[in-house]
């Protein structure tokens, strides 16, 4: 690992994702993480976990800290708990993987920050609250308004859609999957609730992805491969994209 100046909470978490996985944690820096306002991101690699920081993105120590945590956990869910990765053949587009992934983080985020807040890590940061406020406020003026709203964070129409769906999964998640504080809670049910009322047309698609969540226990690896087989074909995004998932006995003999 590296000289930065963790916590004593984060350093014992890390170090525990690294006995567990086999694989070291490495980390680099990149500005451009795909969708803008992402502080850190996990990049897949066959021996290590890699993560990757925005260094100009700056945040509290604390959603830093847990930004790492819940990137760290990717690789957690992936060596450790045997979730599906992605594989794709040769010359399939770049802005066709980020979609795919947009799809995998919409699932895996639901376990992954669930698995950081059992270690004592927030289950989301602190701007998440006053964002999803402003959401709110957007939702209420209508589709048009949240689709320019979101058209902020990426200039792909397509990603666009997945990220408005990926928003109502997330909050559907706390709800679903956590204990809240009552008024964290009335707000996400609040976000789901105009969502439902005013974006109809992602909603639709939204309402789906629930389904077969709900049907699966995304917390075990062959239902959340499933899960996400099944959502990608929901978005027609299935045909060149073929999830395997990583042989858990091959770690790093040194470690
Ligand atoms: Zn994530």
């Amino acid at each position: 690992m590296t000289s930065f100046d963790f916590s004593p909470e984060l350093n014992r978490y890390l170090e525990k994702i690294q006995a567990e996985t086999g694989r070291e944690i490495t980390f680099q820096e990149n500005t451009n993480l795909g969708i803008k306002g992402i502080t850190a991101a996990y990049q897949y690699h066959p021996q290590k976990l890699i993560i990757i920081l925005n260094p100009e993105y700056h945040r509290a120590k604390e959603d830093v800290e847990r930004s790492i945590a819940h990137e760290a956990t990717h690789g957690y869910i992936l060596y450790k708990m045997g979730f599906c990765r992605s594989k794709y053949g040769e010359g399939v587009p770049s802005d066709y993987k980020r979609d795919v992934q947009i799809i995998f983080t919409i699932v895996e985020d639901l376990v992954v920050n669930k698995i950081i807040a059992d270690h004592g890590f927030a289950p989301f940061g602190h701007e998440y609250l006053p964002t999803l406020r402003e959401e709110i406020r957007v939702a209420q003026e209508g589709e048009e308004a949240g689709e320019a709203f979101y058209h902020q964070f990426t200039e792909n129409l397509h990603r666009e859609a997945l990220l408005m769906v990926s928003r109502y999964i997330i909050a559907w998640g706390f709800l679903r999957y956590y204990t809240l504080k009552n008024e964290e809670e009335e707000l996400i049910r609040e976000f789901t609730q105009v969502f439902g009322k005013y974006y109809p047309d992602y909603y639709q698609y939204a309402a789906q992805v629930v389904e077969i969540i709900q049907e699966k226990d995304i917390f075990k690896s062959d239902d959340e491969c499933r899960a996400i087989q099944e959502i990608l074909r929901l978005f027609k995004m299935d045909a060149n994209v073929e999830l395997v998932k990583t042989n858990q006995s091959q770690r790093i003999p040194s470690l």
